[in-house]
């Protein structure tokens, strides 16, 4: 999401919008102001807040809001570059330029909000703060407010803001941590080791990501069940939790132990 906000921060704001639209239906998830009130209006640049992207207007009377959730796809069009014939959310801008969004499969999970600026801080202000650069002690005092599974807890935007799943199994590994264990039960040198493995993992992915790289390349853990461990060679293994599933070394998480699933339908018989 970092690298996509610095990829569109200049371009969103080079030229006024033409024309805002058409969304679908699902998609965009407000109808007050309608979105035709963006045409002519010009955006200061982009911002991100966790996973959501946000675009003011430049005369502070507006901020469109973007969640990609899990499937969908920003992507900026130069003029007369070739888009998708449906997107779920398009603004052409004066010039030519374009600004679309698809999302692939039947279920529009991705939303588009246009919002005045203080409904959009209300919207952002139960999200924890930012996990890049979060540093030990303030990690330490999230981590001890609440006994939480690390995975889990990783994943929380309303404790920390930024770290989907992917990123948790990323970190966990780089930390040499148990997803499973306990926050309240760190030590001191893990909590070091945990902030540590946030700010280097997340840094790495952003490096990556503006290079261009897919996933393949940018996860060395999630999604790789069966694949020898970047650190140590031992097959990486994957755990049901709730309803996540989630990636990690047996020798350098668990100390040789396989985790069992905890399936969301078997915590609740
Ligand atoms: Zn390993």
């Amino acid at each position: 999401m970092e690298a996509l906000r610095r990829l569109l921060d200049e371009p969103v704001s080079a030229f006024p919008i033409a024309h805002a639209g058409p969304a679908h239906v699902a998609t965009l998830k407000t109808f007050d102001p309608p979105l035709h009130v963006l045409e002519g209006r010009r955006f200061a640049g982009a911002e991100r807040r966790a996973k959501r992207l946000l675009f003011p207007t430049d005369d502070g009377e507006l901020v469109l809001v973007v969640h990609l959730m899990t499937s969908g796809r920003l992507r900026w069009l130069k003029p007369g570059e070739a888009g998708p014939k449906k997107p779920a959310f398009r603004l052409a801008f004066e010039g030519g330029a374009q600004l679309v969004m698809t999302e692939a499969g039947s279920k529009k999970r991705a939303g588009v909000w246009l919002l005045r600026p203080a409904e959009a801080e209300e919207d952002v202000a139960h999200l924890g703060p930012e996990a890049l650069g979060l540093g030990a002690e303030r990690l330490a005092e999230i981590l001890r407010r609440k006994s939480r599974r690390l995975h889990p807890l990783l994943r929380d935007q309303r404790a920390i803001a930024g770290i989907g799943r992917a990123w948790s199994n990323e970190i966990l590994h780089h930390a040499r941590l148990s997803p499973f264990a306990l926050s309240s039960e760190l030590t001191d040198e893990e909590v070091e080791r945990l902030a540590e493995a946030i700010d280097s993992e997340l840094s790495r992915g952003l490096e990556l990501r503006e290079r261009g790289a897919g996933n393949a390349a940018t996860y060395r853990v999630h999604d790789k069940l069966g694949e020898p461990c970047y650190v140590c060679g031992t097959p990486l293994a994957r755990v049901e939790y709730e309803e996540h599933t989630i990636y990690y070394c047996p020798s350098c998480q668990t100390g040789g132990r396989i985790l069992k699933d905890r399936r969301m339908s078997r915590l609740l018989r």
